[in-house]
């Protein structure tokens, strides 16, 4: 075990930010975002004017991201709910698919670990940003559930249809994981954990017990 991370990765809606940021606070550890991180160069990209296909590396190269008091600046703004939309996740995901956006993204992601215990969730966290992560979590629940739960906190367009969300959810699902740069897909030594029948608090003690096991054994 050689970092400080705790690496959750999994598809679209099956509670990585609600259970990594509730796992921080249990176990006294930062969480970092890193769709945050996808879905701020969509949004800055849009705001510009600028295309996202492809994303040029000259405005990647302008972008300069911030962390402060726990928010994530972007050329000095805060881009606030607006990274919730809808639209800005399709966007997020077009733009994840492209090496120059993935290679921009790598060293902001493993600054964030630098002498510090993280929960870090994403897509490629356990298999390519932190390849020797101390704990790697690959989350998951049904697409039904996923989309059962992006209604729930309304993170959908008003009178969205279950149906309709559960199809969005699983195209997401597909584009993110048969892109051909760091596709989603469990690291081989993740622990894979379905949160389907489980609340948020029984999944966060789920992880959790992983977490306090696997320090355990290394001593750390
Ligand atoms: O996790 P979230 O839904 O905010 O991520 C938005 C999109 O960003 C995902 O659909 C995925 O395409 C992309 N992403 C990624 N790698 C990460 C985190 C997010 O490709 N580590």
């Amino acid at each position: 075990m050689s970092t400080t991370v705790v690496a959750i990765d999994g598809p679209a809606g099956a509670g990585k930010s609600s259970v990594a940021s509730a796992l921080a606070n249990m176990l006294g550890f930062t969480h970092v975002n890193t769709g945050s991180l996808y879905r701020a160069v969509a949004w800055a990209a849009r705001k510009k004017g600028v295309s996202i296909d492809p994303v040029e590396q000259s405005f990647l190269d302008s972008i300069k991201f911030e962390f402060k008091a726990g928010k994530l600046l972007v050329d000095g703004d805060d881009p606030g709910d607006a990274l919730r939309s809808s639209q800005c996740a399709a966007d997020a995901s077009f733009v994840a698919k492209q090496a120059a956006v993935r290679a921009f993204l790598l060293p902001v992601q493993r600054q964030s670990a630098e002498k510090r215990w993280i929960v870090m969730e994403g897509r490629d966290i356990g298999t390519v940003i932190f390849p020797d992560a101390a704990v790697k979590i690959f989350l998951t629940a049904s697409a039904f559930e996923r989309a059962r739960r992006r209604m729930i906190q309304g993170e959908v367009p008003a009178g969205a249809a279950i149906e309709d969300v559960q199809k969005e959810i699983e195209a997401r699902d597909l584009q993110d994981s048969t892109r051909a740069v760091s596709p989603l897909k469990a690291a081989a030594d993740a622990v894979t954990v379905d949160s389907s029948g489980l609340t948020l608090e029984e999944t966060v003690e789920t992880i959790a017990a992983i977490v306090r096991k696997k320090r355990a054994e290394a001593g750390v």
